[in-house]
């Protein structure tokens, strides 16, 4: 079945000579390194290409090739329509946001993701859940449609891998995504450099954001859960963009004896963000579903179109029930 989707997914490419490509709002480093990795094999294919996202990309990203050239339709919005599209990382259309509105009625979507919870809106759709990253499945499309490692693309797809497995730690390390990085490693990434500017480099912004939000931990259901909240007065604060947060929520989710990592992130007076990561056994995809959104089994997130602690009282009494009684693995 995987092997169909490829053949399709390479006809796709082949099919259409103009496209857009896209990945979810509030782009992470998966997101942003498989629309770079896309561009690269849609240049060596000879196609045209726009490469949008609804927002900015986060600064971190900026050195990989090509970046300079994601548009953010937010600000500088497409002034024409797309009859063909890639969505990747999206488990659901929504998630590329407000760049919806430039496509065409009936554009053909090639939806290239690995969340458990995709709901298949492709025309074609290449979802791999087995993947640690989207990015591992454009590395897999890449040798489909006969495209050649070099260094720029190697990059790209390395960074996305190394993202979305947070170093190579999570349970997403798979013997076959090492063996794809090592393979990567050999076509010219320096795993030095990426993993300097993807997980060490901070902002000072970021920086700041930390010590104004870390007071805010609250512990609940008997310690099993822990949440840290931002909101927009602390972002306003510290200067702060949206992608300074990524990677708050692991400091919830770090602690000792916790099931569940919360963020709650106010975007707007009604609108709250909510990171959910979990420890074994805990399934937050399932939850974060439940409240509109979607994501992997340990890593989720969704969006209450509530107040701030609407918001926390009813995501924190779901969580509650789910860890009632629980003990942790290990
Ligand atoms: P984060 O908490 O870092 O924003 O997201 C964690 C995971 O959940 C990512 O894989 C992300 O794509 C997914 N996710 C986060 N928010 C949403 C959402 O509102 N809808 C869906 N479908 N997935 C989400
Ligand atoms: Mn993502
Ligand atoms: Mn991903």
């Amino acid at each position: 079945e995987l092997a169909r989707a490829l053949t399709d997914a390479v006809r796709f490419l082949h099919d259409h000579d103009d496209f857009l490509v896209v990945a979810h709002t509030n782009p992470d480093g998966d997101a942003t390194a498989s629309v770079l990795a896309m561009a690269c094999i849609l240049e060596r294919l000879g196609k045209r290409y726009t490469l949008a996202n609804e927002g900015e990309t986060p600064r971190r990203y900026a050195f990989l090739p090509r970046a300079d050239r994601i548009v953010n339709h937010g600000r500088h919005p497409l002034g024409r329509t797309y009859t063909a599209a890639i969505a990747l990382d999206c488990a659901d259309l929504e998630r590329i946001g407000d760049v919806r509105n430039v496509l065409a009625p009936n554009a053909a979507v090639l939806n290239i993701d690995h969340h458990v919870t995709n709901t298949r809106y492709g025309s074609v759709n290449l979802v791999v859940p087995q993947d640690a990253a989207t990015a591992q499945v454009v590395y897999r499309l890449a040798q489909a449609a006969g495209v050649a490692l070099d260094a720029e693309l190697a990059t790209c797809l390395y960074a996305g891998i190394l993202s979305d497995t947070g170093g190579f730690r999570y349970a997403n390390t798979t013997a076959e995504a090492l063996r794809v990085a090592g393979e990567l490693v050999a076509a010219g990434v320096r795993p030095d450099v990426v993993a300097e500017r993807i997980l060490e480099l901070l902002t000072e912004p970021q920086l700041r954001l930390l010590q104004r939000v870390l007071p805010s931990l609250e512990r609940y259901g008997d310690g099993r859960i822990a949440c840290l909240t931002v909101t927009l007065e602390d972002v306003a604060a510290a200067q702060a963009t949206r992608g300074d947060l990524e990677g708050l929520v692991a400091y919830a989710r770090n602690l000792e004896g916790v099931a569940v990592g919360v963020l709650f992130r106010e975007d707007a007076p009604d609108a709250v963000k909510v990171s959910l990561r979990a420890r074994e056994p805990v399934d937050v995809a399932r939850i974060a579903q439940e409240f509109g959104g979607g994501g992997h089994v340990r890593a989720a997130g969704c969006t209450l179109r509530v107040p701030l602690d609407e918001a926390k009282r009813r995501v924190i009494a779901r969580l509650e029930r789910e860890t009632e009684g629980l003990s942790l693995v290990p």
